[in-house]
């Protein structure tokens, strides 16, 4: 191999593994629901990319979308200034949310949405004169990407360990709602889990609900695993939040555009979020783009006086950006003309069916899901946990699968586009290879 050593630093400090086999880890090319390898595999993307393609890989329609914009508009600054693409992108996204959601601030990521999110509770309560609202309140193993905000509401220690000097002040932690003892191999909701949601009556009386200024949770937890919300849990928190003038955000980075057989969560579990964060899904992986979307009473907040609108002084160089536009348009066209969110509920029972058909493997200690989602737990080898993951991810490379292990859980996300046998034949092959794997 010609790289100088380290001149390519990857995420996760993954490089040690990477490096002993680089080659059969490297993608070359992507073509609808298959990426290849440069060791020639071709392989059935489970999880979307990063849960980002739900179209699958060089759509026709996104890639002439890209070039004709790249040829008519490929940049327009965001302050005091804009494009017709963003505006009529955040009317549609809009028509797609909750009701009473009609407001879209562009950024450009998962994370910076949810920094987007923080800064817009934080904003909101002092314009409201309730300045004194400054504490966040996250999950136990939450995701909320790798900014400093998200990384604070985030519920992974890990990752945020080495930053603990960064970190917000004021942000706690609900307890999470995974218990295996209690719901181990359910399909769809748990039923057990939904007093959970009472920690955060723990919490606004320990902190105090006159200093907390938002709630943030997935609907699902996605990177953790495919975490799904006990039923009547989240219902539960947007009646305390309510109760409290406490804001609600939704991040739906994950859930959003279609992934759980509704629009957003926010519509699959009947609960509307004062805020909710999108990206990934919006732009089907091709060029970043992510964001939030605010109700109107959030809104008519910051408009109230033109000095608060301008004092909100956030934004990113690539708000809105004209290619991102483009592609979104597309593929809210392609979603809507060919049906993609039904197709979603379709296969929603067609994987969860598959999937729990794995249950009898003596090595799976936990299997969950719901909407195109689903995560596997292994049980831990002589007590080390993560050996069987990052054995089955090898072998997937091998044999037809890109798999998304962390640790000992799988998680899976499959492109809108897959066939239910695509669905059938994944798990086919997931057994084949457990079943080897010992
Ligand atoms: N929030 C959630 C729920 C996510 O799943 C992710 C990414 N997996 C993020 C935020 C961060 O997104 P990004 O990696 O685009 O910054």
């Amino acid at each position: 191999r010609n790289e100088r050593e380290g001149v390519y630093w990857q995420p996760f400090t993954a490089n040690r593994l990477l490096r002993a086999n680089m080659e059969a880890r490297t993608l070359v090319s992507a073509k609808g629901a298959y990426y290849t390898t440069s060791e020639g595999n071709k392989v059935f993307d489970t999880l979307s990319g990063l849960w980002c393609t739900p179209l699958g890989h060089a759509h026709p329609r996104i890639v002439e979308a890209v070039r004709k914009q790249a040829e008519t508009l490929d940049f327009a600054p965001c302050f005091q200034l804009t494009h017709p693409g963003a505006i009529s992108l955040a009317e549609r996204i809009a028509d797609l949310a909750p009701q009473e959601m009609n407001h879209v601030f562009f950024a450009n990521s998962g994370s910076e949405a949810v920094d987007t999110a923080l800064k817009v509770a934080l904003g909101y309560h002092r314009i409201k004169g309730a300045g004194n609202r400054f504490r966040m309140i996250g999950r136990e193993r939450g995701y909320h990407g790798v900014g400093f905000g998200g990384m604070s509401v985030g519920g992974i220690v890990s990752n945020r360990k080495m930053f603990a000097a960064g970190m917000m002040p004021g942000v706690d932690h609900l307890r999470h709602t995974y218990e295996p003892q209690h719901m181990a191999f359910t399909r769809g909701q748990p039923t057990w889990g939904t007093h959970r949601a009472e920690d955060l009556v723990r919490l606004v009386t320990l902190h105090d609900a006159s200093t907390i200024a938002a709630v943030i949770v997935e609907p699902v937890q996605g990177s953790t695993g495919v975490i799904v919300p006990p039923v009547g849990y989240l219902q539960r928190l947007r009646e305390i939040c309510t109760a409290n003038g406490i804001l609600l955000i939704f991040d739906e980075v994950i859930t959003g555009f279609g992934r759980m057989g509704e629009n957003f969560g926010a519509q699959r579990f009947g609960v509307t979020p004062d805020i909710i964060t999108f990206a990934k899904a919006v732009t089907n992986g091709i060029v970043p783009m992510g964001g939030v979307i605010v109700t109107d009473e959030i809104y008519n907040t910051f408009m109230t006086g033109p000095e608060n609108a301008i004092e909100f002084c956030h934004g990113y160089t690539y708000s809105g950006h004209p290619m991102a536009a483009a592609v979104g348009h597309v593929v809210l066209d392609v979603m809507r003309e060919e049906g993609l969110v039904a197709r979603v509920r379709e296969l929603e029972p067609v994987l969860e069916d598959a999937i729990h058909s794995l249950k009898d493997l003596d090595v799976i200690a936990d299997i969950r899901n719901i909407g195109l989602t689903a995560g596997i737990d292994f049980k831990p080898v002589d007590g080390k946990p993560g050996a069987r993951g990052l054995a089955l991810f090898e072998a997937g490379l091998r044999n037809g699968l890109l798999l998304r292990c962390t640790g000992d859980t799988v998680s899976f996300g499959p492109p809108f586009i897959s066939t239910a046998q695509e669905l059938r034949d994944m798990v086919s092959t997931l057994r084949k290879l457990i079943s080897q794997m010992g």
